[in-house]
């Protein structure tokens, strides 16, 4: 008879938990559990703002992709990680037992308990949320109304989606954007230089920028300021803020004030040995920037430290890479940002562009060769839509 393999539950298989579950061997009887059936590619959502692509662009069929490694896919929400019984409890009522589990829930959206915020404004944090804004945006623009727009927060995501708001609606005459940002100025924590770059590039449109600015409450269609300023909206964009996953504190994988799942060197939960947890959801000993190359690369290393905890091996610390960031501005300006040093060109964007062919058709479930023509098929719409006319503008 053969022998009993050992249980791997993974909860959240987006980048660090689809990243470990294409690793792990089948030597043991893994189980991934999502709440949703796609994988999405978070780094492009804000050009479904633009439509220079679209929903199916960015999603893959997770559920395919775990069967593909041998493993099973289960479609549910993890309601606990119950660490003294060694269960992933499910809302559908599911408990699937673990001899080890690895956590890579990811983050969400945090609205800081802004008065009206929650309700009055569209989270910037998925496929489906930058779908909504992109349609809203199309049947204002339809129904001849004035596009006033307040996009909060100035961070990657409030400058990527600024940028595709004027890549499309640039030349409207009824266009107004402004930017609200807490921090004293825009892309906290990028070098300056990025700050100065952006609003000379807004120069000629519509854009206000208010820096060092805090929201006092969001009413459907105004954004009141602490200083008393009222901006009229008819769509509030919310990029700002990260919030840690509930399950986590449900768990008793986080405990501190910040909601965080704090893990050692290796990746191993502070709180309970056979739980490891990867990307946005970790507190390292030495924080790091909440980016998709982490979560992948955590997600091996989860993947690698659970087999060989399993095998009682002695575990790996994760080491972060340092790699660069590419931030797009639509199309007019793309900018390569490694330390302190900022590289700007436009035709950067094909660098954007190709990390992302090459992770879909990686992680395309029909595997990368049968995948070719759907790679061939967003590589030339990819091409018509982005690529060609932005090439077109610097020749
Ligand atoms: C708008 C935006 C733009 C970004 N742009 C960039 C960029 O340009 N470059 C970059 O490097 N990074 C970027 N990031 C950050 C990057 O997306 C994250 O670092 C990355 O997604 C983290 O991967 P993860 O696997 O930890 O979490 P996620 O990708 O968030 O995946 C978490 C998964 O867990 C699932 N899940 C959550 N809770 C449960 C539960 N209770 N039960 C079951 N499943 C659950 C979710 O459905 C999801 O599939 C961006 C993020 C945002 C929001």
């Amino acid at each position: 008879m053969s022998k009993q393999r050992k249980r791997i539950v993974i909860v959240g298989a987006n980048f660090a938990g689809l990243a470990a579950a294409t690793k792990l061997s089948t030597d043991y009887a893994v189980t991934v559990v999502d709440l949703t059936r796609h994988f999405e590619w978070i780094p492009n959502i804000h050009e479904l703002v633009s439509g220079v692509k679209t929903g199916r662009d960015l999603r893959l069929d997770r559920a395919r992709i775990v069967s593909r490694a041998g493993h099973r896919f289960v479609q549910d929400r993890a309601i606990q990680v119950d660490t003294g019984r060694h269960v992933v409890v499910t809302d559908g009522g599911r408990e699937l037992g673990f001899d080890a589990c690895i956590v890579a829930v990811g983050a969400s959206a945090n609205t800081f308990g802004i008065p009206g915020a929650f309700s009055n404004t569209y989270p910037f944090h998925g496929v489906a949320d930058c779908e909504a804004i992109g349609y809203d945006l199309r049947k204002l623009q339809r129904e001849k109304q004035p596009l006033r727009l307040v996009i909060v927060g100035a961070g990657i995501s409030g400058i990527e989606a600024l940028g595709e708001v004027l890549r499309r609606y640039g030349d409207n005459p009824t266009l107004s954007v402004d930017v609200v940002e807490a921090g004293a100025r825009l892309l906290p924590g990028l070098p300056a230089k990025l700050d100065a770059d952006i609003r000379k590039l807004c120069q000629p449109f519509p854009v206000v920028f208010h820096t060092g600015a805090s929201i006092a409450r969001v009413a459907p269609k105004s954004v009141l300021l602490d200083n008393g300023l009222r901006i009229p909206s008819a769509l509030t964009l919310w990029t700002a803020g990260l919030a840690p996953t509930a399950l986590l504190r449900a768990s008793g994988l986080a405990r501190g004030n910040d909601g965080w799942a704090p893990v050692s060197r290796t990746l191993q939960s502070a709180y309970c040995d056979q739980v490891f947890v990867a990307g946005d959801a970790v507190a390292l000993p030495k924080p790091l920037a909440k980016q998709v190359f982490h979560a992948l690369d955590m997600g091996h290393c989860a993947a690698s430290n659970v087999q060989r905890y399993l095998q009682g091996r002695k575990l790996h610390a994760f080491k972060p890479a340092n790699k660069p960031l590419v931030v797009t501005f639509g199309d007019l300006q793309t900018y390569l940002v490694a330390g302190r040093t900022v590289v700007a060109n436009r035709s950067l964007a094909a660098a954007k562009e190709g990390l992302y062919q090459v992770y879909m058709a990686q992680m395309s479930p029909q595997g990368v060769l049968q995948s070719l023509p759907g790679v061939a098929e967003r590589l030339l719409r990819s091409w018509d839509t982005l690529l060609k006319p932005q090439l077109a503008q610097i020749i």
